[in-house]
């Protein structure tokens, strides 16, 4: 056993030979406080001294020559700092451990809706009401425009701290710090997660004015273009920023008023071109007046020379639709046809490009605007019916059309769909009358751009939907 333990402490020499050099070895030793170890009891003699653990015997020999004392210095150096730093480190837990119990376990005070109570500092309110069971309600989910979607699925409560609104979510996550005046209320209402979209708002279209012999736009429609928040739960819309401001489609109803405080007054020939209409347009010519013509495409089509020969008077050519329908009872498709091929065939048959009519019967509703798809500008009826299409007699058709007359007024007459030898032979009586009470004959568009109220471009009947403009499909 000696052997053994001498080998462990003297390594590589242990190994060698010679019991001499082991003995010189164990003659140091007596200074120190001895091991265990028989060999050793048995040459130091009576040096008896109190048997250490085997375990400390490693900690013995070094002390035994110089080389394992400036070991053992070189070690003491390090063990004193890590004393001094674990003291250290003893005194920052020791302070953290404080810090902690003082921001964190301190009982203050707080009071909470007018009664005072003690709680940990930095307690959440929200903790504070679960464990109190405070009695509030709680708000609303409202939708996007206000109306309430859940009962109850508003905020829990609503919180102030020393007069300070926080809300509920803010409040309720609140730490008590002390001394803290507290008010927990019912919860506001909350209103739903909302998405923002851009939305295109068609144009509408809008009537300005209740009646009138002249309907006419006077103003093109604009798509608005913009952004809305829609609620995610509801559906429902809020307007946001305005990215582009569009307006609607007006049209304006009026009689019309001569500006300059003259007298005028326009005849109109519906149902044409006819086998009338080379007549009229001689008594008209002979008469020093004018007068506008409102034809149907399916004649224009058929008798191309006389709509050219109205053109040619000087007179005024418009359309009376393609085939005389009565358009409210038309669908859609074929309301926009009536108008769009009549267009076309005056276009073809003269080079006039109007976008006035007329419609027959003079019916046309904001349903029969919105079918015209916009290919229209003015709608003309009139104000003095001469009712010749009844054949009342050659003087009737006179005072109907010339009785009560005033300056800006339209008068309906026929030329085609039956026989017009009534109105032949009243036609020069009417002239030679209105021009006895002073009147002008003008032709429609004239009779417009009389009347300062009604822009010069509209007043000429030409005028076409400009680019940007959209066409409104239902009505305001
Ligand atoms: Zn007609």
């Amino acid at each position: 056993m000696a052997d053994r333990r001498y080998k462990a402490q003297h390594g590589e020499d242990s190994k060698k030979p010679g019991g001499d050099r082991r003995r010189e070895r164990y003659e140091e030793a007596p200074r120190h406080s001895a091991g265990p170890d028989k060999a050793r009891k048995s040459e130091a003699g009576s040096q008896e001294k109190p048997a250490e653990p085997a375990g400390k015997v490693a900690g013995y020999i070094p002390q035994a020559t110089p080389q394992a004392r400036k070991q053992q210095a070189a070690a003491a150096a390090p063990g004193g700092s890590s004393h001094i730093f674990g003291l250290l480190l003893l005194i920052v837990v020791a302070l953290g451990v404080c810090a902690f119990a003082w921001t964190r376990m301190r009982i203050v005070q707080v009071e909470i809706n007018g009664s005072w109570q003690e709680v940990h500092i930095g307690t959440t309110i929200d903790r504070i009401v679960q464990s109190d069971d405070i009695a509030v309600n709680a708000g609303n989910l409202l939708s996007v425009t206000g109306n309430v979607l859940e009962q109850g699925r508003g905020d829990p409560y609503d919180v102030e701290v020393n007069g300070a609104d926080l809300g509920y979510d803010k409040g309720s996550q609140y730490r008590i710090q002390g001394d803290e005046q507290v008010t927990i209320a019912d919860g506001e209402d909350r209103t739903e997660d909302t998405q923002e979209e851009e939305v295109t708002v068609q144009p509408k279209l809008v009537f300005d004015g209740n009646a009138g012999a002249i309907s006419y736009v006077s103003q093109w429609g604009t798509p608005t273009v913009k952004k809305v928040e829609r609620g995610v739960q509801s559906g429902e819309t809020v307007d946001g920023e305005i990215e582009q401001q569009g307006q609607d489609c007006v049209i304006t109803k009026v009689n019309i008023t001569p500006s300059d405080g003259q007298k005028y007054v326009a005849l109109t020939f519906d149902d044409g071109p006819s086998k009338y209409t080379q007549q009229y347009l001689q008594i008209l010519q002979a008469h020093g007046a004018t007068a506008t013509f409102f034809n149907l495409g399916q004649q224009v089509d058929s008798d191309p020379s006389d709509a050219q020969a109205i053109v040619n008077a000087g007179c005024e050519l418009a359309s009376h639709t393609y085939s005389h329908m009565n358009l409210p009872k038309q669908d859609a498709d074929t309301i926009k046809s009536e108008l769009t091929k009549a267009f076309d065939s005056i276009a073809s048959a003269t080079g006039v490009t109007t976008t006035m009519f007329r419609p027959p019967y003079g019916a046309f509703t904001g349903d029969c605007w919105i079918a015209s798809g916009g290919v229209a500008s003015v709608s003309v009826i009139w104000n003095k019916d001469s009712e010749d299409w009844r054949k009342p007699g050659v003087d009737k058709i006179v005072s109907n059309a010339t009785d009560n007359i005033r300056s800006g007024d339209i008068i309906l007459m026929h030329d085609g769909g039956g026989n017009r030898d009534e109105d032949v032979e009243a036609l020069p009586k009417i002239i030679d009358k209105l021009h006895d009470a002073g009147y002008t004959f003008v032709t429609v568009s004239d009779l417009m751009k009389s009347d300062s109220s009604i822009p010069a471009e509209i007043a000429d009947g030409t005028e076409t939907m400009p680019e940007g403009a959209v066409w409104p499909t239902e009505l305001g």
